[in-house]
């Protein structure tokens, strides 16, 4: 293991679920479903890179966000803040370096409080603060490009347009001086015109301030464009993960495939041809084995019966696919679980199989 790899992430999220639990029927008839919002999702964040996660609505992304910034337990799955156990409910030490944005910036400030207000409730909160605060408040301003500070530390948020609102969303996240920012879809509210000028604040911001940040987005386009390492989630699963650059060239899941190819592409010069259909499923009713099937172009019989293990496709590139296992694997993994369903009369099989093939690569 080479030193770079040695180096514990800032915060880690291991094998976390979380399901929610609903009411279902009426009367006497009534009982309780989950909704399989998460089911066993990794993810790494490390000092000064970018990590993207992407996927349809109701993917999990969200999810997985809220339980690493620890604003909802997960139900199975461990968190490690420098390589150790975070510590239990949510301290204010965790909340001060483990900072959320969210989506939102016309709902995430206060309408009756100016922006001055927004920076320094935080240092209050946190204790932090201390000399000379309209010092503070022109810093944080000037980290997120509101040059001059004087021209907005006295205005409300109906006077700055959707951009600036953001990136004061953003100045009050960086006031407790956090090491890990957790950006949920901080551009999909915004125009396209100024989309861009966020992005690449949050690059400055791990460039320059060496941040470890999460960006949760459904545009795979601009996670490219961002992130150091994309996570594609579906159904709640995580099913490929890889550097962008590997990811976003040799897409080796059919739903990432599905992604790139409906995402805009200005060197494109034939219309993409979206070979899946459909919509994501209910997370009521998940489709047994892999979750993608119903709408999958290169569905196989396991497919339908058995989870699809996480395979390594590359260094770094992992997809849960059954098109990259042996074939020969494959069949043995049917077969044995043909004779067990046949051995022990009928069965769900829906989770039957989950990473229990080795690493073996093989396209079809
Ligand atoms: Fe398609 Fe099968 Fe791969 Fe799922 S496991 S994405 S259904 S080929």
């Amino acid at each position: 293991m080479s030193a770079a790899t040695a180096v514990a992430p800032v915060l880690e999220g291991r094998d976390l679920t979380k399901y929610f639990w609903v009411k279902q029927g009426r009367g006497p008839l009534a009982r309780r479903v989950p909704i399989h919002a998460v089911e066993r999702v990794s993810v790494r964040l490390d000092a000064g890179k970018v990590t993207a996660i992407v996927g349809e609505s109701g993917a999990g992304k969200t999810t997985v966000a809220r339980m690493l910034a620890k604003i909802i337990r997960p139900d199975a799955g461990q968190l490690l803040l420098d390589g150790r156990p975070a510590p239990g409910g949510r301290p204010r030490s965790y909340a001060a370096q483990v900072q959320m944005i969210l989506q939102d910036p016309f709902a995430s400030l206060n309408p009756v409080h100016r922006v001055r207000h927004h920076l320094i409730r935080p240092l209050e909160i946190h204790h932090m603060a201390h000399g000379n605060v309209d010092a503070a408040v022109a810093d944080l301003l000037r980290r997120v490009a509101l040059e001059p500070p004087d021209n907005f530390t006295g205005k409300f948020p109906h006077e700055l347009s959707g951009g600036q609102r953001q990136r004061v969303a953003i100045a009050r996240a960086l006031a407790v001086r956090p090491r890990v920012l957790i950006a949920d879809e901080p551009v999909s509210m915004l125009d396209v015109s100024i989309r861009l000028g966020v992005l690449n604040l949050l690059a400055d911001l791990r460039d320059r301030e060496h941040l470890a940040i999460l960006y949760i987005t459904h545009d795979i386009a601009s996670a490219r464009y961002l992130a150091d390492t994309i996570i594609v989630m579906y159904a709640g699963k995580l099913v490929e993960a890889a550097p962008s650059v590997s990811l976003t060239d040799n897409p080796a899941h059919p739903y990432t495939q599905l992604l790139l190819s409906a995402a805009p592409d200005p060197d494109r010069v034939q219309t993409p041809a979206l070979s899946a259909r459909g919509a994501p499923p209910s997370l009521l009713a998940l489709p047994s084995g892999c979750r993608f099937h119903p709408r999958c172009p290169h569905v196989m019989d396991v497919c339908r019966r058995q989870v699809p293990p996480s395979i390594a496709i590359s260094s770094g590139h992992t997809a849960a696919c059954w098109l990259h296992v042996d074939p020969a694997q494959r069949q043995a993994s049917e077969n044995g679980l043909l004779a067990t369903a046949t051995a022990q009369g009928p069965a769900n099989h829906a989770d039957a199989g989950s990473g229990s093939l080795g690493k073996d690569s093989k396209k079809r």
